[in-house]
């Protein structure tokens, strides 16, 4: 159950909370699986100690419906659901591509799923909690998500990518990365905070597998090497301005496992000065930083 203050706008919220994946999803997909959760980069068993799954498990959030004056979940359908389903159903489900305003329809409810699939009130009906033991939820700041209600943005420093994966593919050449691990920074106005990640991945109907990263990354500025060699996409914060996931370049089982495995979270604290972001100084000089700093030790 998911009974507590709404996510939203702190309404209390009696019943067991809103489906964090809508019903039309499920109908859409279940049975039609494989589906596999994550904790970081490892995949959570169900009860058999399988990893892969049939059916999408329902994942439930406190958030308040038409009882509330502030129907946040209301608010969810008019804002994210009503104008990304259709572009979810050309692109997931009948392959095709999508230009101009379709995109970032598409990526926004993306962004929105797993948003709320991963918030630490999120209870999930085959695992429970998605953070016990091993910390796989996205802990945004307490203001994250009234902020996001009240003007319809999402937080800052969220980045999501997209890769397509083919379980039964080609050996492909992975691009060679240095690990980052993410520090933990903090500034003296109290933005910074903890990094977290959650991945999540849909079948497609020609077999393949979409995979979707999503990174909370408080004043960090970070780059990722799958993107930079074209095994992954960069959906938001800045959309693409068409999306063909037909075209897009596939990765095997083992680039698909890497996929996760490009940074850690949990690195050093670092404080920072007003205005600050980390790592300071000109994007090229900052990676290299970034990489050489988190190295882990042979
Ligand atoms: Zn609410």
């Amino acid at each position: 159950m998911a009974t507590g203050d709404c996510v939203f706008c702190g309404f209390s919220v009696s019943s067991q909370g809103e489906h964090v994946l809508p019903r039309w999803l499920f109908k859409r997909w279940d049975g039609r699986g494989p589906f596999t959760y994550y904790a970081g980069s490892t995949p959570i068993p169900k009860g058999n100690g399988k990893t892969q799954r049939d059916q999408l498990a329902r994942v439930m959030l406190p958030v308040c419906g038409s009882d509330s004056p502030n129907n946040c979940n209301g608010w969810l359908n008019s804002t994210f659901e009503d104008t990304g389903k259709p572009q979810v159903r050309t692109v997931l489900d009948d392959l095709l591509p999508i230009g101009g305003a379709a995109v970032p329809a598409f990526v926004r409810w993306v962004v929105k799923t797993l948003l709320l699939h991963a918030h630490p009130l999120a209870v999930n009906s085959e695992i429970g909690h998605l953070d016990s033991p091993s910390g796989s939820v996205l802990e945004l700041p307490e203001s994250a998500l009234p902020l996001m209600r009240s003007t319809g943005e999402f937080p800052e420093d969220l980045s999501l990518w997209m890769s397509v994966i083919d379980p039964d593919g080609a050996p492909v050449v992975l691009p060679d990365f240095d690990r980052a691990i993410l520090p933990r920074v903090h500034r003296p106005d109290g933005a910074g905070g903890d990094c977290g990640s959650t991945t999540l991945g849909f079948s497609l109907p020609n077999h393949k597998m979409v995979s979707f990263q999503l990174i909370f990354h408080p004043l960090i500025d970070i780059e990722n090497p799958f993107e930079s060699s074209g095994w992954a996409t960069r959906l938001w914060p800045n959309p693409p301005a068409d999306l063909d996931i037909t075209g897009h370049p596939v990765l095997d089982a083992v680039g698909g496992r890497a996929l996760t495995k490009w940074f850690a979270v949990g690195g050093h604290s670092v404080g920072l000065q007003p205005g600050e972001r980390w790592p300071n100084g000109p994007t090229g000089q900052a990676l290299a930083t970034l990489h050489s700093a988190t190295k882990p030790k042979p």
